[in-house]
């Protein structure tokens, strides 16, 4: 099998095809950093960096080329500057700044460029240009607006036509626009606000022209891939391409594959403050464990819309756990018995890397990797070796590939474990509720939580808090042993 994947413009899944042989060119619209990021932000990216991931891995062995944009000029971060008495580039580098922090506790791989739109002004200004130049945007007493009835294929996308779209479209007394479905190319400044040099008057680009200079000028189009959240197919997608392809030779697309991540909602009827509904990616990620929420993700479908519940993150913990512990006592075996065994791995390993094929189904490669860790019993008591070997290699390349490679690495739990005191780990679990969102771990999974957070607290340099929760652990007799590869065992002996 080989890689097929949905495509929004022709609704169907089909065999990926690059433009260039061996390399893939992918353009995912990246953050208007102006406010806190929350998590639904987090669930498209971490898609596309699965999505990249296995593009690069030895299966398909492209050269993946990934851009993804930010968004550095807009109403929003001009409003959010004036509300909190910065600059523009303060809020800017404030809100992305703590929005790449999250990607990066996720496990979300830097993008290949980052293109900050104030930084390519010039590029914006050429396209407006050749845009006006060929009759398919005008100038008017507030700016520059891309002429939509000049595109006939405008709404491809979306699947929707103009006249649907037209219905409650109304100019807003501040536009001068001649069509509703029109849209702001460049938007000349009011007083004060940032502005930049053009042949048109001093002004900013609009958001959608950004996307399409940009990706035309680091990219070349077309491209083999552009992504974004679902919500972004309209408008935003759709002004993409009526740029773009305007521009182009007829009848060719600025991608060859729109890719779209499904929305994040959460658990209205609970709206509890821990599930983190309107809270700060940064603070969520504190106490919840980032690899629970990234497995948690890829445990579905990329294009449904996905509810963050209670009980979604509880089984999400014990799966991370689960995952851990197959992997761990996979390790002691070495014998030479279960040759059957080894046979079920290879064709588990076969059907991950199927399962991926067909349309990045995560969710069925993950449970892939659940049902060999249900195997996991059998080849310990087989003492079969060649199947532990095989399974250890699969645990590794498949949860590598997801980007969920940590679940096996971060902490080795050793001994004692079935021993843990319940009453001890209710103790901890009470004094360490502000510091750490608990939620479905087993009692070693409570001591496993908190010795990864000491061990990211130490990392950041929080060395306050890595103190506190070892002291905590320590309360309860449980004590740590630093390992000079990173790894940290612990026994829960003492009284
Ligand atoms: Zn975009």
């Amino acid at each position: 099998m080989s890689l097929r994947l949905y495509n929004t413009l022709t609704h169907a899944v089909a065999p990926f095809v690059p433009i260039v042989d061996g390399e893939v060119r992918m353009y995912v619209c990246g953050l208007t950093p102006s406010a806190e990021a929350h998590l639904g932000h987090a669930r498209s990216f971490l898609f596309f960096d699965v999505l990249r991931r296995y593009l690069a891995h030895p299966r398909n062995g492209y050269h993946v080329t990934y851009v993804q944009n930010v968004t550095d000029i807009d109403d929003r971060s001009i409003a959010a500057a004036q509300n909190e008495g910065a600059s523009v580039e303060e809020i800017v580098a404030k809100y992305y700044g703590r929005f790449k922090d999250g990607m990066r506790a996720l496990g979300v791989r830097e993008p290949d460029l980052e293109p900050h739109a104030t930084q390519h002004i010039d590029a914006i200004v050429d396209m407006i240009a050749e845009l006006v130049a060929t009759g398919h945007a005008y100038v008017t007493g507030d700016g520059v607006y891309y002429a939509v009835k000049s595109f006939p294929r405008y709404g491809e996308l979306s699947h929707r036509n103009v006249d649907e779209l037209l219905v409650g479209a109304r100019i807003a007394e501040n536009e001068q626009k001649n069509d509703p479905l029109d849209f702001a190319l460049w938007k000349l400044a009011k007083p004060g606000e940032p502005q930049w040099p053009s042949p048109w008057g001093s002004g900013r680009p609009g958001w959608h022209i950004e996307c399409s200079a940009m990706s035309r000028e680091l990219l070349g189009v077309p491209f083999d891939i552009h992504g974004g959240g679902y919500d972004l197919i309209f408008p935003h997608h759709e002004n993409e391409i009526a740029q773009s392809e305007a521009l182009m030779p007829p009848h060719s697309h600025l991608a060859n594959v729109w890719m779209h991540g499904g929305l994040l909602n959460f658990d209205g009827r609970k709206m509890s403050k821990s599930l983190g509904n309107f809270e700060p990616l940064g603070v969520l990620l504190g106490r919840h464990d980032p690899l629970a929420i990234r497995l948690l993700f890829l445990q579905t479908g990329y294009r449904k819309p996905m509810n963050f519940t209670e009980d979604a993150i509880s089984a999400a913990n014990s799966a991370v756990e689960k995952l851990r512990r197959a992997y761990d006592a996979l390790a002691k075996v070495s014998g030479t018995g279960g040759d059957e065994l080894t046979a079920t791995i290879i064709a588990a390993a076969a059907r991950f890397f199927d399962t991926l094929d067909e349309d990045m189904n995560t969710a069925g490669a993950v449970g892939v990797l659940f049902d060999v860790a249900n195997t996991v019993p059998k080849i310990v008591a087989a003492d079969a070796g060649a199947a532990a070997a095989a399974a250890r290699a699969l645990f590794e390349d498949g949860l590598g590939v997801l980007g969920a490679g940590d679940i096996l690495t971060r902490t080795v739990a050793v001994a004692a474990a079935a021993d843990v005191d319940p009453v001890k780990i209710e103790r901890l679990r009470t004094a360490l509720a502000d510091a750490i969102a608990f939620n479905g771990e087993s009692p070693a999974g409570v001591v496993e939580r908190v010795i990864d957070a000491r061990n990211a607290a130490r990392k950041a340099r929080d060395f306050a808090l890595a103190d506190r929760l070892r002291n905590a652990l320590a309360a309860e007799g449980i004590v740590l042993t630093d390992g000079k590869d990173g790894s940290t065992t612990w026994t829960a002996g003492g009284a």
